[in-house]
């Protein structure tokens, strides 16, 4: 994803499932969240951004690691690139989650085409990463889910609709609480919006998505079926138990 709190916001009751069914997981995000205080200064507010998003991540049972892109300035080119699959061959993952292509902000849709375009790269013998040392080439290409844009909605404010939803109603307590680590966030908001406007958003999202198919609370995903990519529904048969695929006894 591209800020730390961002795999929170969008994905985290699913993560918490994923958990529990034995996965392994990991958290990257872009930057480190440099921009995301108007009163502390960029270094000490990445810094401080950076232990919560590593505390997140281990309260989750995750580790956490950082691309070292800065705020605003995510953007596809070689350079970022290199370092994003750096990154992705560390972990050489099965299953890569990460933003939405089209979102409300452009550091989340240049996040989603660094990492459509460094799944592809990761398993390239040829592709090198010019990292010092750099990671082992991956084993193969992984698949590629979109969470839900966020607030679900694209820069004009229509609703971008999702192939399925997860039901998260169980695991939006650890996903609040996760997300609760973000403590520096969450403090500059109720600030300036009142209290506990940040963890009461995020839930307020999960409820309208859950409103979209019968669930009290739910994430929304899509998978990347374009050629090259893995067409085999891994996290859909993983999360049978929790899905609601759209189209399939529509509730509108
Ligand atoms: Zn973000």
């Amino acid at each position: 994803m591209a800020h730390p709190d961002d795999a929170e916001i969008l994905v985290g009751g699913t993560l918490f499932h994923l958990k529990d069914l034995g996965w392994e997981l990991g958290i990257v995000t872009m930057t480190a969240g440099d921009c995301g205080s108007a009163t502390v200064a960029r270094e000490a507010i990445a810094r401080i951004r950076y232990a919560e998003a590593q505390s997140a991540a281990a309260y989750l049972g995750a580790w956490y690691a950082c691309a070292g892109l800065m705020d605003v300035e995510v953007m596809l080119n070689a350079e970022n690139l290199r370092r994003v699959v750096d990154v992705m061959r560390q972990f050489d993952p099965d299953v890569v989650i990460t933003h939405s292509p089209v979102d409300y902000m452009l550091d989340h849709e240049e996040a989603s085409r660094l990492v459509r375009a460094a799944a592809f790269a990761l398993a390239i013998p040829n592709y090198e990463t010019r990292q010092n040392p750099p990671a082992q080439r991956g084993r193969a290409t992984p698949a590629l889910y979109y969470a839900d844009a966020t607030e679900g909605k694209d820069p004009l404010g229509q609703r971008i609709n999702p192939q399925f939803y997860v039901n998260i109603s169980k695991t939006l307590p650890p996903k609040r609480e996760m997300l609760s680590h973000h403590a520096s966030q969450g403090e500059w908001l109720r600030a300036h919006h009142g209290i506990d406007e940040y963890l009461d958003r995020m839930t307020a999202w999960a409820a309208n998505y859950g409103s979209e198919c019968g669930f009290a609370y739910a994430e929304g995903f899509r998978q990347h079926l374009g050629h090259g990519y893995p067409h085999e529904p891994i996290l859909q048969a993983a999360l049978k138990g929790f899905l609601h695929v759209r189209g399939s006894h529509e509730t509108g």
